[in-house]
This record gives C-alpha cells, structure tokens and sequence, in this order.
C-alpha cells in the first residue's frame, strides 16, 4: 500500500511542532502509539470547506470514511491509494457530511453508522451514547459519545488518541446551535473536555482561521492564540489542513472551551450588557457574539 499521508508521525503533526515536543512520545502510551502507526488518517477536501476524513490500515488497505458529504472526491481517492471502503461514519446528518452516502454505496456495500437519533434514510446501523463500535477488518474499535446541539443526532467516535468531532467541536470554535439548546451544546462539549489533552480532533470544517480571529476578539491578550493565529496562516498559505488539533491546544485557544476563565466571562458579559455568572450562559453568549461578528 502506499504512503498516504503523515498525519499520526509525531514528528510531522501540526501541533507538536508549534509546541516544539512530541506530544504523541511524551503523553500517549506506547501501545496507543505503536497500534496508530499501523493506520494513516488523511483529510479529503470538499465542497466549500468540509473535510471528510479518511482512516486506512496500512497492511490491510482497508479504510474508513467519516462524514462522506461528495462521494467523487472520496471514489478518486480510494482508487488512487488502491484502498477498500469497509465502512461510513456519520456525526449527523446535514448534507455536506451525507450527500455521498448513496454513490459511495453503489461501489461498496457497507455499514453506515450514526446516532440513534439520526433520521437519514442511508444510515444501516444506529448507536446509542457509550457504545462501542468493533470494527474488526480495521482492527479498531470506536466509543460514541452523542453531542447534540448542532443538530440532535450529533455524535462523535472516540479511539484513543483520536476523535472525529463533525460540527460540534471546531479548532478555536465550534458548531452553531441549529437543533440544540445552548446548555445542551455546552454540555456536549464539555463531554469532549474530558477526554485525554492529547487526544487529537479531527473536525468537520476548515475554519480554524476565521475561528481564530474571532478567538482574539474575545481574549486580545492570549498569546496561544496569536501563536496559533501565525502558524495556521503559514500552513493555509501552503494548501495544508490546519488539523488535527489537540484537546490540549484548544483548552488554550478555543473560547467556547473557556467559559470559566475570568477574562472570557468578563468579555462575555460585556458583550451581553449583563453580568454572566454560569458557564453555559457565557457560553450561550460567546455563540450569541460570534453569529453576529
Ligand atoms: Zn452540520
């Protein structure tokens, strides 16, 4: 099979060269690191700014998409790379992350996962909260974890050290709140909080960088988010996905993960006019603030 892409070398992840250590080496058991070495993970772009996330073995050429919203880019790839479709994830069930369900599935017959509140029609098999998902011909196994608030049906696939987030955790930002009540959203999001700091985030989108500017408007002062701010301009400049992200990372630059920190609440609540004394009501302004910006 050949090489796809370099996304679990430490020596080549994002994060761990804007920090300058091998986070992988330094906090992830070796078993975790010895098993990942066995898959790449590849974003494939598409439609404005979705990436559907590709996950192959590397001596099996068996992969996985999540959240296949084009089917042609996916069909090009998997040809190009000689890898077989086993099975699909699906976070939810908005179009740009389901439209290529049905031409995928003209080519390969395979299992479509997805919440047990998911409604799409294309969807074979349905989990619930905590669930875990054997996948034995990539020899992996996922945990869901159900975050709803972008839409109800909204879940993520944890395997450490990686979870796929869709629109419910972005880098520096997150999903807007089309099905969900803020508090709901705060609390799916807080449930990504606990997991591992080095687990890494493969999201949904590409909007790291607008994520960001709006991150400065919140916490002017925040070094990490300047940092960040330089280094994901320097990777877009060269067509580079600016994820993954690790769940450390983004407790030091995403806001909506900081509703307890003094100067975030002070910036929420001067943007509400009110003083906010709960987190998911920063949180719920902090969203507030960034759909009218
Ligand atoms: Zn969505």
């Amino acid at each position: 099979m050949r090489r796809i892409c370099e996304y679990l070398d430490p020596a080549d992840d994002p994060v761990d060269k804007l920090r300058g250590r091998d986070v992988v080496g330094e906090s992830i058991g070796n078993e975790d690191k010895d098993r990942l070495m066995n898959y790449h993970i590849h974003p494939i772009p598409a439609l404005k700014d979705n990436y559907i996330w590709l996950l192959a073995h590397r001596d099996t050429a068996q992969a996985l998409v999540v959240d296949p919203g084009d089917a042609a880019p996916v069909l090009a790839y998997l040809q190009a790379q000689e890898l077989t479709l086993t099975a699909i994830l699906i976070t939810h069930h908005h179009a740009d992350h389901t439209g290529g369900i049905a031409a995928l599935k003209a080519h390969y017959d395979v299992p479509v996962y997805a919440s047990i509140d998911s409604q799409h029609p294309l969807v074979t098999h349905k989990l619930a909260h905590g669930d875990a998902l054997h996948l034995p011909l990539l020899d992996l196994t996922f945990q869901t974890i159900a975050i709803p608030g972008h839409t109800l049906d909204h879940m993520a696939f944890y395997s450490q050290p990686i979870v796929f987030t869709g629109d419910t955790l972005f880098s520096a930002g997150c999903g807007r709140l089309f099905e969900g009540k803020p508090a709901q959203m705060f609390d799916s999001l807080q449930r990504l909080c606990e997991l591992p700091d080095d687990t890494k985030l493969y999201c949904g989108h590409e909007y790291t960088l607008s994520n960001l500017a709006f991150a400065k408007q919140v916490e002017p002062n925040n070094q990490a988010v300047v940092d960040h701010q330089h280094y994901v301009d320097a990777l877009r400049a060269e067509g580079r996905a600016s994820l993954p992200s690790t769940l450390a990372l983004e407790k030091q630059i995403n806001p909506f993960l900081r509703a307890k920190v003094p100067t975030v609440i002070q910036a929420a609540s001067q943007y509400a006019g009110k003083p906010l004394s709960e987190a998911w009501q920063v949180f719920a302004a902090l969203r507030e603030w960034k759909n009218s910006s």
